[in-house]
């Protein structure tokens, strides 16, 4: 019996599974993390998976992904996970590993490169979100990252959203931008529940 052939979108996520490209870089084997479909409604992208992420394969499987599930979209765990509604991606696909215990390394330039710029050209989503500084930077490399969160934007012709990262060690900019937890998030609530 013949297999079925692999869309452009299966090969690119078979591949992206097995990429091993950072191997040296981290001094150990990367785990690359995704998920969702091609149809996924919107696309998600943050910075890169946090050591928890690695270990569990489960894309914000810990404290940011409760914060941003319950507190800002105000969604289940069952629609954040859904394969249709959400793709789950970032700039650097693995854990990057730790430098000099002051935080994670920041995500190999070569990912977002290699693998992003392919995915966003597949997904047939409706949303973009994009979740920390290092994802606003990919996309829009010149901004100021406050005006990019508290304005509205377009990536390939879609809306597109900037947040700040939900990590508990981003104290200062949430002190310094109260407005963000105060009236934005629920503006951009409103934009992910109308596509989901
Ligand atoms: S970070 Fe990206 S380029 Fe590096 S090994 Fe992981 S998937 Fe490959």
């Amino acid at each position: 019996m013949m297999r079925p052939q692999m869309s452009e979108f299966e090969e690119l996520r078979a591949e992206l599974y097995a990429c091993r490209e950072c191997r040296d870089l981290f001094g150990f084997e990367p785990r690359p993390v995704c998920m969702g479909n091609a149809e996924a409604k919107i696309v998600q992208v943050s910075q890169a998976p946090s050591v928890h992420v690695n270990n569990t394969g489960r894309s914000f499987n810990d404290i940011s992904g409760r914060r941003l599930r319950n507190d800002w979209y105000r969604i289940s765990e069952e629609t954040f996970y859904d394969p249709n509604i959400f793709y789950i991606t970032s700039v650097g696909h693995c854990y990057p590993g730790k430098s000099n215990n002051k935080g994670d390394n920041p995500p190999p330039k070569i990912c977002a490169q290699k693998w992003l710029r392919r995915e966003i050209e597949l997904v047939k989503n409706e949303m973009f979100i994009l979740v920390g500084k290092a994802a606003a930077d990919f996309f829009f490399p010149k901004a100021d990252f406050t005006e990019l969160v508290f304005s509205d934007h377009t990536i390939r012709g879609k809306p597109a959203y900037v947040i700040p990262h939900p990590s508990p060690l981003n104290v200062r900019w949430f002190k310094e931008h109260p407005e963000f937890e105060e009236s934005r998030v629920s503006q951009i609530r409103k934009k992910v529940h109308d596509v989901i």
